[in-house]
């Protein structure tokens, strides 16, 4: 077969792979992000499946983590479950906001639910937020670089003691936990699965022709767009239950100490998953973000009266 032949089947393959499944869910379930408006491919049968396999993959860390957990009434605990609590009271009252723009689109015609989606006005999905059981897991002996915090989907949150002793003001470990209570809330956990699985499809085509790693590479693409949307809706979770949003930049600053150094940095977006700690500080203190932040934060004051 030429070369040509060998371009076409795969230019073909990667077309139908990425290009059809992708409307077609974008039309059916056009499931939409709070506050960013994005509105992600979600594969409704890993949407209905969510909780199960969050619980599933928690239960994984409890036995990877056996004999390293703290008691829930140990100080570390008590401390990242009133803090986890303020936060997810945080989502459930901003939630009721949202709400007052109906979910439910069947009403509008095709045509105005193109136009909506194409303008990002389509109503934010709540729904898979409803009765989540959430749950704190404090693991012991790990060091920070390895683990030091994660959210499976369904509400469990799993935080290193190193982390929270690095961490000794509130507002630093609500910046955390914000950031990961913020990844259920935009469904990170179903649209990374759903895509992890076209990429591998994509992946096994595009193997026979390329050498590069092409499904980390594109993993690790996803996951900073992740990232950078957990950090900006949990900036404005966290501000709208008292934390000083200003505070935040700091945190991410701090945690820079852990980026993982890369030897071309302009390509750092697709060699590693998380963006850099000065890079993530950058994003959310800018200047239109942080006032929106500070709006929900002097608002919260505000009410309860606090100079
Ligand atoms: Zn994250």
């Amino acid at each position: 077969m030429g070369m040509l032949r060998y371009f076409t089947l795969a230019a073909a393959s990667f077309a139908s792979i990425a290009i059809s499944p992708r409307i077609l869910f974008r039309l059916q379930n056009p499931g939409t992000i709070p506050y960013i408006n994005r509105t992600r491919f979600i594969d409704p049968t890993k949407a209905s499946t969510e909780r199960i396999s969050g619980q599933r993959e928690f239960e994984e860390w409890k036995q990877q983590f056996q004999g390293m957990t703290l008691p829930s009434t140990h100080s570390h605990s008590v401390r990242v479950t009133r803090i986890a609590k303020n936060i997810v009271g945080s989502m459930h009252s901003e939630i009721n906001k949202l709400r007052s723009i109906s979910e439910d689109i069947s009403q509008y015609g095709f045509l105005h639910r193109v136009w909506l989606r194409m303008t990002r006005k389509l109503p934010p999905s709540l729904s898979h937020l409803d009765g989540l059981n959430w749950e704190v897991l404090i693991v012991t002996g790990v060091p920070v670089r390895y683990f030091p915090a994660l959210v499976c989907p369904g509400g469990k949150i799993i935080a290193s003691t190193a982390f929270i002793e690095l961490h000794p003001s509130d507002v630093e470990l609500a910046t955390m936990l914000a950031h990961e209570i913020a990844h259920i809330m935009a469904r990170h956990g179903c649209e990374r699965r759903t895509k992890v699985e076209l990429i591998s499809m994509i992946h096994r085509v595009l193997n026979r022709f390329v050498t590069i790693d092409f499904y980390q590479t594109v993993r690790n693409w996803i996951d900073h767009r992740f990232e950078f949307e957990a950090d900006y809706i949990g900036l404005l979770l966290m501000a709208a239950v008292g934390y000083d949003p200003r505070q935040a930049p700091k945190y991410y600053e701090k945690m820079a100490m852990f980026d993982v150094p890369v030897k071309y940095p302009v390509l750092a977006r697709f060699l590693v998953s998380h963006p850099s700690g000065r890079e993530r500080a950058k994003a959310v203190a800018r200047p239109e973000i942080m006032k929106e932040a500070l709006l929900l934060y002097n608002d919260y004051r505000g009410r309860r009266g606090v100079e």
